[in-house]
């Protein structure tokens, strides 16, 4: 294909803003599916994106459009993951472009995500093509958006495609504008082949996946290639692209996307930022911008019932063989036996495996409280250890300092609700950085330790904004600390799933919080059940559940037959997905729903 009729673009969005419905309305203006193929949302496909409403795994899909100048242009739309979480992989997909349309919802207007995207994009050298989409909205306020765009962003918005990718308003003039305003891809074709590892994922028929985008060469069927990073030497067998249906190729030129495969068994051989070269005529140097993703949240998984934990070690390697960015190893615990220590990206991440455990291989979990990785320093020169379960927190006599690692948040919120947000960011250790108001919004930028964010800070963001605040953020190096480990004894016996890290000033809140959430959680049995937050031998926190009287018990199980029996079933069932503690019954949502700050 000629560098000059190609057009490489990204959709750039905040959540819900239209980009999956505009990415399929283009197809379906290519002529890449039928109607009936359309009737699925092509691009996200995984059930749980479809539920949360947000793309995991970046996607290509190569159209054919012919401009009105006649030529016929290859257009490779990029579809990005649309979460924080996946900040590293979103900045190796907007590599591969030259421009994005930024899609901006015509009633909502810029939001974080936005802002945040389009910075990244403008990074890369994007050329970004502002479209204002659902413009059918009764609420819509084109005039008021484009020049919301203008002002916030400080692009040109005057020629800004309205659009409604729901009706398909304004989707011929966006195709015009990415043949005009994008630019085509540079690359030379007789120089040694690189090219980029953008995404990789297994596919059950085809073994790994990988996309690629060519930069000079040419990438071949039954060509070696070294990937330079991995070190590693593979013979490419098959070459395509997405239509979005596969269509085997037998090349990839300069300025093209596509898939590769090359018998690769595991994703983990094949990293995203990765550059392929010919292994008989190498590129000297490999493409700028690789990184190691490490996970940032861990947390352990252990099954409900012991006897699965064979069918979680098996579904744990599937999903993983699908997804190198999450870490798992064995781990045992005196009061959850035998399980799993995994690490992830981020709460996000960790939700998305954990729900699919759950659902797609129906196991039942105990998820103990995430916790991030703190650096220990350990006193008399005793070197410095990452701590990644507060399980293995060293005695604290032998403890030199801990640091945590930190943040910076920039959240996007309406005035109404700033109050609230900056109270909640300083509940949370938060350092006010800068705190600026844009056309009745505000943007706050904070500091804040990763800690205390990675367990339902999202959540209390949107609820007490009703769902208008948005936030992203980067990691920004650790910082020492007044850290320790705050246990959790129901009965007198230490729960090690709900220990944590925590920071002095905040543990007796926190301690008082989850005792109080643990005596709502846990059921009554027929003796009291002290619960109590400890740090070292001394309790910061203390409540108490009542023992249930054995009458009590009596009469409700009294009654006809049926009702009886139906009771000890259910009941025999609940058991199934209780835990016990020092003959404490512990039901499985307790443990989650106790993490979760008041
Ligand atoms: P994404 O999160 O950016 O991928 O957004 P989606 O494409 O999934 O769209 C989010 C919601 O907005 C869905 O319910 C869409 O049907 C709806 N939507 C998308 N585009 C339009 C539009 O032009 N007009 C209207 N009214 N709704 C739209
Ligand atoms: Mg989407």
């Amino acid at each position: 294909t000629p560098l000059n009729t190609i057009r490489n673009f990204s959709i750039i969005a905040h959540i819900d803003h239209g980009k999956s419905t505009l990415a399929d309305r283009l197809i379906q203006a290519t002529g890449g599916l039928t109607d009936r193929e359309m009737s699925e949302q092509v691009l996200d496909n995984m059930e749980i994106e479809k539920e949360r409403g947000i793309t995991i795994k970046a996607q290509t899909v190569r159209l054919s459009y012919k401009a009105h100048d006649g030529e016929t242009y290859t257009l490779n739309l990029m579809d990005t993951p649309g979460h924080v979480d996946f900040a590293y992989e979103v900045s190796r997909s907007l590599a591969a472009c030259e421009g994005a349309l930024l899609v901006v919802d015509a009633a909502q207007g810029v939001e974080a995500q936005t802002l945040a995207n389009v910075y990244q994009s403008i990074e890369h050298d994007h050329e970004i093509v502002p479209v204002i989409n659902k413009i059918d909205l009764p609420a819509a306020e084109p005039e008021k958006v484009r020049a919301e765009i203008e002002d916030v962003i400080g692009i040109d918005a005057s020629d800004a495609v309205l659009a409604s990718a729901k009706s398909g308003i304004g989707i011929p003039d966006i195709l015009e504008a990415i043949v005009r305003k994008i630019p085509a891809p540079k690359g030379d074709a007789d120089a040694p082949l690189k090219a980029m590892l953008v995404d990789s994922w297994y596919d059950p028929y085809l073994g790994v996946m990988i996309l690629v985008r060519v930069v000079d060469g040419t990438l071949r069927k039954g060509q070696q290639v070294t990937f330079m990073q991995a070190g590693t030497t593979h013979l490419i067998d098959r070459v395509g692209c997405f239509r979005p249906k596969i269509e085997q190729l037998t090349d990839l030129g300069p300025g093209e996307i596509g898939f590769i495969t090359a018998q690769i068994k595991d994703v983990a051989q094949a990293r995203v930022g990765d550059t392929l070269t010919d292994a008989k005529r190498p590129a000297t140097e490999a493409l700028p911008g690789f990184k190691e993703v490490q996970p940032v949240v861990f947390c352990g998984l252990f099954p409900v019932d012991a006897n699965d934990f064979e069918k979680l070690r098996e579904s744990i390697s599937k999903l993983r063989l699908n997804d190198a960015s999450f870490s798992f190893e064995m781990e045992t615990s005196a009061a959850l036996g035998f399980g799993f220590r995994c690490g992830f990206l981020g709460l996000l991440h960790l939700e998305i495996i954990q729900e699919r455990l759950t659902r797609e291989y129906d196991l039942d979990l105990i998820t103990t409280a995430p916790s991030v990785v703190y650096q220990i320093e350990l006193s008399h020169d005793g070197g410095q250890i990452d701590l990644h379960n507060p399980a293995d927190m060293p005695d604290p006599n032998k403890i030199e300092s801990i640091s945590e690692p930190w943040i910076e948040a920039v959240i996007y919120v309406p005035d109404e609700y700033l109050g609230s947000i900056l109270k909640l960011c300083q509940d949370r250790r938060g350092i006010q950085k800068n705190l600026t108001y844009v056309g009745g919004r505000a943007q706050a930028t904070y500091e804040l330790p990763l800690n205390e964010v990675v367990f339902d800070f999202y959540d209390r963001l949107k609820s007490l904004s009703k769902g208008y605040a948005s936030f992203d953020y980067h990691q920004i190096g650790y910082r020492e600390g007044d850290l320790v480990k705050m246990s959790i004894l129901v009965n007198e016996e230490p729960v090690d799933a709900l220990s944590m890290i925590v920071h002095r000033g905040t543990a007796e809140t926190r301690g008082r919080g989850m005792c109080e959430r643990l005596k709502e959680l846990i059921p009554r049995h027929l003796f009291k059940i002290p619960i109590q937050a400890a740090i070292g031998g001394k309790v910061i926190a203390r409540e108490t559940i009542s023992a249930m009287r054995k009458d009590v018990t009596a009469k409700c199980y009294g009654g006809d037959a049926t009702r009886k029996r139906k009771l000890l079933e259910k009941q025999k069932k609940g058991k199934a997905k209780m835990r016990e503690y020092g003959s404490v019954s512990i039901p499985q949502e307790a443990f989650i729903a106790a993490l979760r700050m008041g």
